[in-house]
């Protein structure tokens, strides 16, 4: 599951979990589970990759808006030539090492 933290101080939303508020540097906060769907506004597609992400290029990158009124980036799990503005896109899972992975919903 996909969350996010919601500031004490200013109720904003922010993804960087363990991080002061990115909106007014507040320590507090609580975790919110997020719907995981998503809406694709743009994206780049990885052709040549850094050394360990190699052998998985090519692969997207896009940038997402979610219901909840975060705007993220993350690795699509997708055929790059099939993507789509606009196009509905649903959190898959949480990779340690590549971030939240989104797939076509
Ligand atoms: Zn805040």
């Amino acid at each position: 599951m996909l969350k996010a933290r919601r500031c004490a101080e200013c109720g904003k939303l922010s993804l960087e979990a363990g991080h002061p508020c990115p909106f007014c540097g507040s320590e507090g906060g609580s975790a919110v589970a997020l719907s995981g769907r998503g809406r694709l506004l743009s994206w780049t597609v990885i052709r040549v990759a850094p050394g360990r992400y190699a052998a998985e290029a090519p692969y997207a990158v896009g940038l997402l808006e979610l219901p909840e009124g975060l705007r993220l980036t993350a690795r699509l799990e997708a055929d790059p030539e099939q993507l789509a503005a606009g196009q509905a896109v649903a959190f898959a899972l949480l990779d340690p090492a590549r971030g939240p992975i989104f797939r076509p919903a």
